[in-house]
Parts: C-alpha cells; sequence; structure tokens
C-alpha cells in the first residue's frame, strides 16, 4: 500500500467514521501475506468494524448504568440460597422480562446477594443491549429531590421511564419526606407497564406503607406490581457474615 493510497483511505474512513478502516495497515499487510481474495479482505473489514463499534457500545452502556461496582453471574454462588433457582435467575439473564415489561422484586434480609445479583442481571442485559439505570432508593430520592428544587423534574422522569431496566436496590425504609416518598411512588408506577423495573428490598409487601406513606395509593400499586411481577425470596443466611467468619478463621 502506497503513502499516498493510506491517506486517502483514513481520509475517507474518518469522514464515514470507521475507525478500524481507517486504521487498516496491519489488516492489509495480513491480506497481502495470505493472498486472502477481496470478498475474504471485505468481510474481514467490516467485521472488524463492526465488532469494535459493538464493543464500543457495550461499554458505553455499562458506564451509562453507573453501577457501584461491577458483580457477575458466574461469580454468584447458587448453593448458597438452598430455595433460589439457578434456572430463573438465568432465565432473567436472557433480558426477555424486559422484553415483556415484567418487573422483577427481590426480597431478603441483608448480606443474602441481592445487591450482587441485581447488578450481575443488570450488567448481563447491557452486554445484550439493553439500556439500564442502577440507583440505590436514596440516591433515587436525592436525585429526584434535587430536580425538582432545580425545575428538571419531568426531565429526569422522562429519562427514567426511557431506559431499558431501572434498577432501584435497598427500597427499605428511609425517613425521607413526604414529598421525596411521593416521588418515588411515581417512578414505580410510572413505569408499571411501560418498562422493566428491578427492586431489592428488605421489606416484604406489607410493609411498603411505612415507605410511601398512604395506604390506599400503596395498596393498589402493591397491587399491581404483584401481579405481573417476577417475585424472588432471598431470605436466608448471610453470605457477607459468612465471608466475614471465614476470614477470622483464616487470620
Ligand atoms: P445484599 O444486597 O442482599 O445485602 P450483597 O449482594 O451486598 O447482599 O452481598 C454481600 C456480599 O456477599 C457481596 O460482596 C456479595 O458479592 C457477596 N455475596 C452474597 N451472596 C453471594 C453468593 N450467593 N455468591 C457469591 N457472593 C455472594
Ligand atoms: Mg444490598
Amino acid at each position: 500500500m502506497t503513502a499516498g493510497e493510506e491517506g486517502l483511505i483514513q481520509l475517507y474512513a474518518k469522514a464515514l467514521r470507521l475507525p478500524t478502516v481507517a486504521d487498516c495497515a496491519a489488516i492489509v499487510r495480513e491480506a497481502t501475506q495470505q493472498r486472502w481474495g477481496y470478498e475474504e479482505f471485505l468481510r474481514a473489514v467490516l467485521q472488524r468494524e463492526l465488532e469494535q463499534r459493538q464493543d464500543n457500545q457495550r461499554k458505553r452502556r455499562v458506564k451509562a448504568a453507573r453501577f457501584p461496582q461491577i458483580k457477575t453471574l458466574d461469580t454468584f454462588d447458587f448453593g448458597w440460597l438452598k430455595h433460589m433457582e439457578k434456572a430463573q435467575v438465568y432465565e432473567l439473564a436472557t433480558g426477555r422480562f424486559i422484553e415483556k415489561k415484567q418487573p422483577v422484586l427481590m426480597f431478603g434480609n441483608p448480606g443474602t446477594g441481592k445487591t450482587h445479583l441485581a447488578i450481575a442481571l443488570a450488567y448481563q442485559v447491557c452486554q445484550l443491549g439493553y439500556t439500564t439505570r442502577f440507583y440505590t432508593a436514596g440516591e433515587l430520592v436525592t436525585d429526584l429531590a434535587e430536580a425538582s428544587q432545580q425545575g428538571r423534574l419531568s426531565a429526569l422522569q422522562a429519562k427514567l421511564i426511557k431506559v431499558d431496566l431501572l434498577v432501584i436496590d435497598e427500597l427499605s425504609y428511609i425517613s425521607f419526606g413526604r414529598a421525596s416518598a411521593e416521588l418515588l411512588f411515581q417512578v414505580i408506577s410510572n413505569r408499571y407497564e411501560r418498562g422493566s423495573l428491578l427492586i431489592t428490598t428488605n421489606l416484604p409487601f406489607s410493609r411498603w406503607t411505612e415507605l410511601f406513606g398512604d395506604a390506599t395509593l400503596t395498596a393498589a400499586l402493591v397491587d399491581r406490581l404483584a401481579h405481573r411481577a417476577i417475585l424472588l425470596d432471598m431470605n436466608g443466611e448471610s453470605y457477607r457474615l459468612k465471608q466475614a467468619q471465614a476470614q477470622r478463621k483464616e487470620g
């Protein structure tokens, strides 16, 4: 390949926004050495560009999700909670519940892997092409209150509806005021049937009135959620406690 040719390829590729095509010297060399046909060469160039683009998009989705840390399904010990079914979790990992706009609720006491599993599932569906946003309930309430004060509540609400999967982790009794409770309530009910939600909580439905205050509204929300949701019972022995005990023994 002459310098002039290479320069023109780079110019065209840049104008067309094809960065791996612009950076083609290595693949041209390989094609020459291996005596690839035209078709094989063109296929390889396009494939490389496509794979790079998909990889970038996956990274962008993971970044936009704002996970506090990355947790994956393959590091999750399915033997720990005896009543949890691995098959059910892997069914969730296909993202079909997102297509059906189903809510997923994980109930359980602290330390049983709810946050781990919520991140791992959301991370997995990011890989599949779904957009997600991870919040703790506390962060979400803060963001909503702030947006409300700054007059951009509807913009935030629109964003929260648009994402394919909204994760609300640690929905538990936090002493937020009436107005904040209402904002959180609205987010959850707005997404009902419009998009998937993944909620983790230590509170059974029977205690959700403590969260939202209004018994009638809460009953209606719980009713609608329970009707369509996939429920995971994650009560059990704390994995965190087991880890801490194992470390103490080692030390
Ligand atoms: P929860 O959100 O239910 O309070 P976490 O998901 O934060 O619990 O789990 C606490 C710690 O234990 C985390 O470091 C998590 O990775 C780990 N953990 C919990 N359950 C499991 C499990 N079944 N397999 C592997 N690690 C687990
Ligand atoms: Mg947690």
